[in-house]
């Protein structure tokens, strides 16, 4: 994953909202985890689906190319919404968390909040609880491909934990990382399986290439305990 993308503006504008000086490595850290999540994600949703049920499967309301851009901006929104209520919570940082998601949302792709229709989905996404937020997310997704109704229900419970462990590795909290990770071993015992990872926390950006770490892959969603 490359760090060179993104624009130094949005360090600077982190650093005069957060008060600190680690813009630069702090946006860099965020903006490469999450960009990481989200094409696992998509290649979730869309090629394991594709690989185990078929091409017809898919059944795509809209062009191929209009899906994908329709689910990353999607992924994108819900993943600003969880990282900035998350680093809130934690009280690793104070101010808006309106103000976080919002330039979560832009750092990951810049056109993100240009049409209402983003803003209204981001808004909703803070306003609602965390399982209210799952279900908004997965229904969303749905909509814009139905067959990702036939993805394990596990991913949706891994995917914003996922998303927390990104914030809390950018922030430097790795403790709150650990945790998480903790959950997500309790929610899906196999992922400890990887040989290669043995389920540790990566820094941002990394994916394991057995067991797709930070999000794993279909035969681990589907393990039996
Ligand atoms: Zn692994």
């Amino acid at each position: 994953m490359s760090s060179s993308n993104h624009s130094p503006s949005a360090a600077e504008e982190f650093n005069q909202w957060a008060k600190r000086a680690d813009g630069a490595q702090v946006t860099a850290a965020w903006l490469e985890g999450l960009s990481a999540l989200r094409g696992l994600m998509c290649v979730r949703l869309r090629e394991d689906v594709e690989e185990n049920f078929g091409l017809d499967s898919l059944q795509l309301p809209t062009s191929p190319l209009e899906t994908e851009r329709r689910l990353e901006l999607e992924i994108a929104i819900y993943q600003a919404a969880v990282s900035a209520l998350f680093a809130r919570e934690r009280k690793q940082l104070t101010g808006d968390a309106a103000w976080l998601a919002e330039w979560l949302a832009r750092l990951q792709d810049p056109t993100a909040l240009s049409e209402p229709a983003g803003r209204d989905r981001l808004s909703h996404y803070l306003r609602v609880t965390r399982q209210e937020q799952r279900h908004l997310f997965s229904g969303a997704i749905g909509r814009i491909m139905p067959a990702a109704n036939r993805a394990p229900l596990v991913l949706f419970r891994l995917f914003p934990a996922a998303v927390r462990i990104i914030t809390a590795t950018a922030l430097g909290d790795a403790r709150g990382a650990e945790e998480l990770r903790t959950q997500q071993r309790n929610i899906l015992p196999a992922i400890e399986d990887c040989a290669q990872c043995h389920a540790a926390v990566l820094p941002n950006g990394h994916v394991c290439t057995l067991c797709s770490n930070p999000l794993w892959g279909y035969r681990f969603l589907t393990a039996a305990d």
